[in-house]
């Protein structure tokens, strides 16, 4: 039986960068971009051109190899259009594969924060969702607070994701903001999006105000959401975004994802991951998580204690928890 492809996204150089006390040089976002490469995700999002000179500089070459290279901006505004809003055309003009764009889609937050109609808010999905497929880039739409927009009125953000997709967007993705959402309830919303929409043109991005992320970007992909967008170390604004680093592992080796599922991701990059999330620390300067899932120093390693005891007898118990040592062995230094 063929697998799904779950695609991987990685927003580390954008919405990472949000992070309290980081900052990255064109440097270092070009020593991330390899970083990120070298792990094999299939999307790296480079940031916001139009909204600094670094990023205006970073993306002025092509800076991925392989992972389609995505620039991030906002849909149109009201009242100009596409050729003439400045924050589309610096995204369209820059050197990337694809572009990314928030979009709201709670009405709610079209009224109060945008002050736009409900209609108009559809316009500039379709019209900037066109323009971008027009330029020969795929395009995405980030769908920002789309778990409390659709709490709050379901037929609107589905409106929105049809639009979007009709419009030609490769990908909508389903964007928990605030990290405020339960894994039930994603499971059940993502389950209700795919009745108007294919799950392989939904994502989920995930923020972990309550240490849910991972959990609610699994909790979307059993729902049939195949694009999860995080970042290395799980780094983003506040409480950071979901962890890739963690969810790589878990979606390689737990078989209640790898039987059905492949990333674009091998056992011979899995290997690289300690690596990689250990060299990302020092380029942030910060000292390596010991307690991090997988790849931390103190994962799989045992205390004396009964756990200890048992392993040593062979504990069936232990079966599904021992790693596999051979795939996620800790580089030497
Ligand atoms: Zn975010």
């Amino acid at each position: 039986m063929s697998k799904d492809r779950l695609y991987l996204f990685d927003t580390t150089l954008r919405d990472g960068a949000q992070t309290a006390g980081i900052e990255f040089s064109l440097e270092d976002k070009i020593s991330i971009a390899a970083l990120l490469e070298e792990i094999g995700v299939d999307y790296v999002e480079g940031g916001f051109p139009g909204a600094n000179v670094i990023d205006d500089q970073f993306f002025a070459e092509k800076r991925t190899q392989k992972a389609r290279f995505t620039a991030f901006g906002m849909t149109k505004r009201a009242g100009r259009s596409v050729s003439n809003d400045p924050g589309v055309q610096a995204v369209l003009n820059a050197r990337s594969d694809a572009a990314c764009y928030v979009a709201k889609t709670s009405p709610r937050q079209v009224k109060i924060a945008l002050g736009i109609s409900l209609e108009e808010n559809l316009d500039g999905l379709r019209e900037t969702v066109a323009a971008t497929v027009a330029a020969g880039k795929e395009a995405l739409i980030d769908c920002e607070h789309f778990f409390d927009g659709y709490k709050e009125d379901p037929a609107y953000a589905l409106k929105c994701v049809k639009t979007a997709l009709d419009a030609g967007a490769r990908w909508v993705v389903l964007c928990d903001t605030n990290g405020g959402t339960m894994p039930s309830e994603v499971e059940a919303i993502v389950t209700a999006v795919l009745k108007v929409a294919p799950g392989d043109h939904i994502g989920i991005h995930a923020h972990d105000d309550t240490g849910q992320a991972v959990a609610n970007s699994l909790a979307a992909v059993r729902a049939g959401a195949r694009q999860i967008q995080g970042t290395l170390n799980g780094i983003g604004e506040r409480c950071g975004n979901a962890n890739l680093v963690t969810l790589i592992p878990t979606l390689l080796l737990k078989p209640v994802f790898s039987d059905h599922l492949e990333t674009g991701i091998s056992l011979e990059q899995l290997t690289h991951l300690t690596q990689v999330s250990r060299a990302f620390d020092e380029i942030l300067n910060r000292a390596p998580a010991r307690q991090a899932p997988y790849v931390g120093a103190s994962a799989f390693a045992t205390k004396a204690g009964i756990h200890a005891s048992a392993l040593a007898k062979d504990f069936p118990l232990t079966s599904t928890c021992r790693p596999k040592a051979s795939v996620m062995s800790a580089p030497s230094w």
